[in-house]
């Protein structure tokens, strides 16, 4: 059996890479240069529990648990990102827009910006809410 056969039936079964395998490597990367200007066995303890897990990640047969983990991580990550959005946003729109909270539903809505108190109806769950600006 030529080598690359073999490699492909190893493979076979197995998880691979997803966007958690790669924040992981960038994270492996971070803590291992860290390392060398930091130098401490915590550091490279830990840049080896990084590596050690993504490889056991990207190896493992237990395709539905890796995806759960790789789910988790972005709902993690997209909360991150979504929040910096939403600021960069109301910074953009603060001379024209106020964004305010849907109490029911929790949306963010944004609305023109006209003093006074006015009601605002939710797109999302169709409640109507008094909203100050
Ligand atoms: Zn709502």
């Amino acid at each position: 059996m030529k080598f690359r056969d073999r490699i492909a039936r190893f493979m076979y079964g197995r998880y691979g890479t997803d966007e958690l395998y790669r924040f992981l490597f960038i994270a492996f990367y971070v803590v291992f240069i860290l390392n060398l200007f930091i130098r401490s066995i915590i550091l490279s303890a830990l840049s080896l529990a990084i590596l050690i897990w993504a490889t056991y990640r990207s190896f493992s047969k237990n395709i539905y648990g890796r995806r759960a983990e790789n789910a988790k991580y972005l709902k993690i990550k997209n909360s991150f990102v979504n929040f910096f959005k939403l600021q960069k946003n109301k910074w953009r729109d603060r001379k024209t827009h106020v964004y305010r909270k849907c109490p029911t539903c929790g949306a963010v809505l944004r609305l023109p910006k006209k003093k006074g108190i006015h009601t605002a109806r939710c797109p999302g769950c169709s409640n109507n809410f008094e909203v100050k600006v």
